[in-house]
């Protein structure tokens, strides 16, 4: 056992009640992490979407059903795994967020990987890519690994990107694949 009493709950109910940042003001409600607190992968997307700030959980929409079946090609299941955002509150117009809202907004992030303490993580498309790698080209370093300070992540395509071309469905379907077999090369069971 760590010294740390944190926990996801605990992060999930500040989350809930947080006002650290504007997008507090046009939410209907925040959106933290969710999944198995006890997961070996954790995903991390964007940010909320009209239909994730409705009902206060991650990947509930669109996007959302399309990772959902690219995982479910490749055996995996939400329940097992853990899956959250860059930043807990919709952006008016789902616009990107901004570098001050994912700053301020990071330590609930930093915390959810603290915790749950992923054997690898799963960056969803470009934001993610450049908040936590300091990013690049999604569609040049997609399918790569990387090592950074002690963390394995992975990189591969924002789901919602296949919306609007549906060529990446693929992609992202072969990522899945890719992750997967990296997961048993190294023994992590998932
Ligand atoms: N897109 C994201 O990045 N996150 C969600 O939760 C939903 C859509
Ligand atoms: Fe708080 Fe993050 Fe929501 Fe901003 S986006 S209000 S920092 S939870």
């Amino acid at each position: 056992m760590g010294i740390s009493n944190d926990s996801i709950d605990r992060i999930k109910s500040e989350v809930i009640n947080c006002k650290l940042c504007n997008l507090c003001i046009n939410r209907t409600n925040a959106v933290p992490g969710d999944g198995n607190p006890k997961a070996n992968i954790m995903f991390i997307g964007e940010a909320p979407g009209r239909n994730e700030d409705e009902k206060g959980k991650p990947f509930v929409g669109m996007a959302g059903k399309i990772l959902d079946e690219a995982l479910a090609k490749v055996g995996l299941v939400r329940s097992r795994i853990y899956i959250t955002n860059i930043v807990k509150c919709r952006p008016p117009s789902n616009r990107v967020p901004t570098e001050d809202e994912r700053r301020v907004c990071k330590s609930y992030l930093e915390r959810e990987i603290s915790i749950v303490s992923p054997k690898i993580i799963c960056i969803l498309g470009r934001t993610a890519y450049q908040s936590l790698l300091g990013g690049g080209s999604i569609l040049g370093n997609r399918g790569k690994f990387i090592q950074k300070d002690n963390r394995l992540y992975f990189i591969t395509v924002h789901p919602a990107a296949i919306i609007y071309n549906n060529k990446l469905r693929n992609v992202l379907e072969n990522d899945m694949q890719t992750l997967v077999m990296e997961c048993r090369r190294l023994e992590i069971p998932i």
